[in-house]
């Protein structure tokens, strides 16, 4: 593809990392350096850092990093061609059309304007006379017609094909149709429309595009479809990074979110004027999801169903969100009822109250273990103790700890120290797992080395030793001198590193200035932010050339050892030019 490098480089210079992070990032210097919370995982201490000496971030949490264009694409969820043109447009640059292949761009573009077209004509559809039938339920279910307008929501025709006829008549093509998800392609090669009879809610992304669709079943619809059909992922939409209400949610949860079940409860609580909530579109609460919510707010009330799968889903919310410190709280709504309904049948001061004496977590876990046993009877009592020490040795906090096992002795008239006893037993018990469990299960892997260099295990002194040598050529391109004859790229061991390090190699042999971001293009989100972190290494600022010097002959004699193991397959003459060689070798080493 390639955009021209100069209009890449051009579109650096005037983007500074520091300001281009900084407005989604609280940066504070440490050195030379900048460092913040993590926009990409969830962190209370700040493992981000940002080294405006190279223009590069890198997160020592998660091990995500890049330039400034990488930074722009995983933020704002986009892809590189995408991310360097909001950048260039940012700083007022033409970049040349046709100077690059941006067919995947095109394709998402022309899915934005399929799903526009698609929203519009399931709106005008809902206030047309033929859609009287939706338009009827959603005033039944209490919503105003602006509340209809605001959101956008619309009606999916019963029919198979009048959205492809539709989009047809405006010039779309089927297979982008097909693309969007918005219409299905059978077996058979025939086309239909994927929502038939259904209140049709668009998802819109925080940029304010309509993304993807939600189509809720009308209640009398006896067909064995689901209760919502969800837009499948899609170039432009990813179910589990994205959260209905979003859109309007974010300039309105400075304190807090609220997390709802359901397309219906997020409309009918903006109407009552709760502009913050959100719903999970058809997934369980994702780690993306929670890394998305954690940059707007502190707080997050969840306020699911009461039932079974509600009380599953609170318990997987709040363990992913335990580790980005934001504070979980949670809702009880009386009798079970759903959001949307408490509201339409008591106000919104009711729900206003509910939301106010929103519990802790773990109050809300003891609250819902009582409802299960009888605690009048003595066998009872002790069933619901033990399923409490249970939820309070899982507490971090000590005080948290203390304040309830005060709480548990004196209604139950148990003494507290032999429910401390049992927490601090349990507490020893589930740390021994946690240990042998991956953490990292909850916030995001850390990127592994060995997964973007396998051969790191086959070599690993010769990899350590070629990841150095990238190092201090990235940080002092002026060394080059002491490589260019001694270690030509072929002398790599590895095929990831010799691959960046040939770029490189390349790159200064012609005299060119080094520069990370040419890297963007060549490598994936993984493989650059590992370069990034080679690039960003501080170990060997102190005697680089000592450093190099080692590492050149470590990697020769490895090429050395691996040429001697070959050995017993050459001719005569082979090895004794083999032999010839490593004498040589070893001599430049010396000199
Ligand atoms: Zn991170």
């Amino acid at each position: 593809m390639a955009i021209p490098e100069e209009i890449i480089n051009e579109i650096k210079y005037k983007n500074d990392i520091e300001q281009v992070i900084s407005p989604y990032v609280t940066l504070k210097r440490r050195g030379k350096n900048l460092v913040g919370l993590c926009p990409f995982h969830g962190e209370k201490t700040p493992s981000f850092t940002v080294y405006p000496e190279n223009g590069s971030f890198y997160c020592f949490g998660c091990g995500v990093g890049g330039d400034v264009f990488t930074f722009t694409k995983l933020i704002e969820n986009l892809d590189y061609i995408e991310a360097i043109k909001l950048l260039a447009e940012k700083s007022g640059i033409a970049i040349p059309e046709n100077g690059y292949d941006d067919s995947y761009s095109k394709l998402k573009e022309r899915i934005y304007e399929i799903n526009r077209e698609t929203a519009r004509f399931y709106h005008e559809y809902l206030m047309s006379p033929d859609g009287k039938w939706a338009l009827d339920y959603l005033v039944d279910r209490g919503l105003s017609v602006s509340t209809i307008k605001h959101f956008g929501l619309g009606a999916a025709p019963n029919s198979w094909d009048s959205l492809i006829n539709h989009l047809k008549s405006k010039g779309f093509s089927v297979d982008d149709m097909v693309s969007a998800n918005v219409v299905g392609k059978t077996s058979r090669g025939t086309y239909y429309d994927r929502f038939k009879r259904r209140i049709m809610f668009p998802v819109i992304n925080i940029r304010g595009k309509v993304i993807a669709f939600s189509g809720r079943k009308m209640p009398d619809d006896t067909s064995d479809t689901g209760k919502y059909v969800n837009t499948s992922d899609t170039p432009v939409y990813k179910k589990s990074e994205n959260l209905f209400g979003m859109n309007f949610a974010k300039n309105h949860c400075d304190e807090r979110i609220i997390l709802v079940e359901g397309n219906m409860d997020v409309v009918s609580l903006h109407q009552a004027g709760f502009q913050n909530a959100v719903a999970a579109l058809g997934t369980s609460f994702t780690t993306e999801q929670a890394n998305m919510i954690f940059r707007y707010t502190k707080e997050i009330v969840l306020a699911l169903d009461a039932d079974a799968a509600g009380q599953k889903a609170v318990k997987r919310a709040g363990e992913i969100l335990k580790n980005t410190g934001i504070e979980v709280r949670v809702i009880v709504i009386p009798d079970g009822k759903d959001p949307d309904e408490y509201i339409k049948k008591n106000g919104k001061d009711r729900f206003d109250a509910l939301l106010n004496g929103a519990v802790s977590e773990i109050e809300y876990k003891l609250l819902t273990a009582v409802k299960d046993v009888d605690v009048e009877s003595d066998d009872g009592k002790v069933q619901y103790l033990n399923k409490a020490v249970e939820i309070i040795a899982n507490e971090k906090d000590i005080i948290t700890r203390d304040l309830y096992l005060s709480r548990l002795s004196d209604k139950y008239g148990v003494s507290k120290n032999a429910l401390k006893t049992r927490v601090d037993e349990i507490m020893k018990k589930n740390e021994r797992t946690v240990k042998k469990k991956e953490i990292s299960e909850i916030i995001r892997p850390k990127f592994d080395s060995s997964d973007i260099n396998p051969e790191r295990f086959k070599y690993p002194t010769a990899a350590a030793a070629e990841e150095l040598v990238i190092t201090i050529l990235l940080q002092h391109p002026d060394f080059f001198l002491q490589v260019k004859e001694d270690l030509p790229p072929e002398k790599f061991i590895t095929v990831f590193n010799k691959r960046i390090y040939t770029e490189i190699y390349n790159c200064l042999y012609g005299d060119n200035d080094i520069n990370l971001s040419y890297f963007g293009e060549l490598l994936d989100t993984k493989e650059f932010s590992f370069l990034v972190s080679l690039a960003n290494n501080e170990k060997v600022r102190k005697s680089p050339l000592i450093v190099l010097k080692d590492s050149i002959s470590v990697i020769l004699a490895e090429n050395d050892r691996k040429n001697m193991s070959d050995v017993s397959s050459l001719s005569n003459e082979d090895w004794a030019a083999n032999i010839q060689k490593m004498i040589e070798n070893k001599q430049k080493g010396k000199q």
